[in-house]
């Protein structure tokens, strides 16, 4: 299992920002989330030091769906970023955590009336309009309450990135947006663009998410740069916020190959500068908006050894006592993790197991075949890098209660959501 930084190894057992797994485990229990509070800040002061330009504005936004709770909304909007957010739910926790709502961006393909109500109430900065439908619904919603809303608009570039290339195709049938390569974008733009309660600033893409390939987000920067200009000869208007999107790819497994974070966004800075000037455009704003490389290896889940089986046709597994429950995404898509005996870790690992879940799901599995040293009940098992979409797409399933989350930083650990309790679980049934 990859070390990353703040972890460290004190007797044969991890610690992470200099709290040890077993103070971690007697003070909280598991299974639990760990979050290294400096890599939370760290990532931040990355994205906001490094994308930064002298011919525009620049902004990061977190994108937070990738975990979203008030304590890391307080962080992100002390560490100056803005916030994406794309349901009633995120909108909320965002206002709660005191966000500066101005800095907000509303994504989504179906926001209901409600939602857009509620955005446009707590004065939401960027309403993303993804369709249609939306545009009406919030073009009557801006003139009801008698304010100018600003949007963008969702379009997709036809670049389809998958992890290490990207294909470039105008037949695009994504959910999201409107493709560039659609005509009938221009009356839309035109009508939007012509409405007195809607403030139309320019264009909204994301190509993506764990994309490996910097040449992805370059060509995309240039497609969205290229249409932008188009839209401004045919419609003689002036595009001046782009907002980019997120997907930066992040390790899981050595089968990842990150970029360099730094300087990547100084070279995206670069290609928007140049592209930007080629296309001859006068851009106030570029945004984009990562999550997942916020939030995921700063994040580790730590369980407790059960059963360690060996099945008739030779797998063996650990048996923990969380699973799809907390982490879904090995059920969902197949999703690689590393896994470490958090109290054995300098020890031999010279056994292949199948780390597996405790749901009534064949599928509820963690880690496939990963070494690890012999393991016993009660063993601490961590899992790290599942800072993102892991608490944020957790379920009760099974009726397992949420786990708590605790941050730690340099040697103090300290709650920032508790677990759920048998009664929540029940709270809510009649
Ligand atoms: C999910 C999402 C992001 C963040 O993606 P990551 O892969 O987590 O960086 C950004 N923008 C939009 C519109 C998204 O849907």
């Amino acid at each position: 299992m990859k070390l990353f930084n703040g972890m460290t190894v004190e007797n044969n057992e991890l610690a992470i920002s200099g709290v040890t797994v077993s103070e971690l485990r007697r003070k909280y229990g598991t299974p639990l989330y760990v979050y290294d509070e400096n890599m939370l800040e760290n990532q931040c002061d990355t994205f906001i030091s490094n994308f930064k330009s002298e011919k525009f504005k620049t902004e990061v936004l977190y994108a937070s769906k990738a975990f979203s709770c008030l304590e890391v909304l307080r962080m992100a909007n002390r560490a100056g970023l803005g916030v994406d957010v794309v349901s009633l739910g995120e909108i909320h926790t965002a206002y709660k955590a005191g966000y500066d709502m101005s800095k907000a961006y509303f994504h989504g393909n179906n926001k209901t009336r409600e939602e857009l109500k509620y955005a446009i109430e707590v004065g939401l900065g960027t309403i993303v309009i993804d369709n249609d439908y939306e545009y009406e619904m919030i073009n009557d919603l801006a003139k009801e309450s008698k304010k100018t809303v600003d949007v963008l608009l969702r379009i997709n570039t036809g670049i389809d990135a998958h992890t290490h290339e990207y294909i470039k195709t105008a037949k695009d049938d994504s959910k999201f947006g409107y493709s560039v390569y659609d005509e009938t974008i221009f009356d839309l733009i035109a009508d939007i663009n012509g409405q007195s309660n809607l403030n139309f600033l320019g264009f909204h893409s994301h190509i993506g998410s764990q994309i490996f390939e910097k040449s992805s987000f370059y060509e995309a920067a240039k497609v969205v740069m290229e249409f932008s200009r188009r839209v401004e000869e045919e419609l003689r208007l002036t595009i001046k916020v782009l907002n980019l999107g997120g997907g930066f790819g992040v390790y899981y497994t050595d089968e990842d190959k990150p970029f360099e974070l730094g300087e990547f966004l100084q070279e995206y800075i670069k290609v928007i500068e140049t592209e930007s000037e080629n296309f001859g455009l006068e851009l106030e704003k570029v945004v984009i908006e990562p999550g997942r490389s916020l939030t995921c290896n700063a994040g580790s889940t730590l369980y407790t050894v059960g059963g360690v089986k060996k099945t008739f046709a030779g797998r063996e597994y650990i048996f923990v006592d969380g699973g799809m429950a907390d982490n879904p995404r090995y059920a969902l898509y197949k999703a690689k993790y590393e896994a470490a005996l958090a109290n054995k870790i300098n020890a031999d690992e010279n056994t292949v197991y199948t780390v597996a879940g405790k749901c009534c799901e064949s599928g509820d599995m963690l880690v496939m075949d990963t070494k690890l040293p012999k393991a016993e009940q009660g063993d601490l098992l961590i899992v790290p890098s599942t800072g993102a979409y892991n608490y944020s797409m957790s379920s009760n399933y099974n009726r397992l209660p949420k786990l708590p989350v605790v941050f730690v930083k340099d040697g103090t650990s300290r709650l920032v959501i508790k677990g759920e309790t048998l009664e929540d679980l029940i709270r809510q049934d009649i």
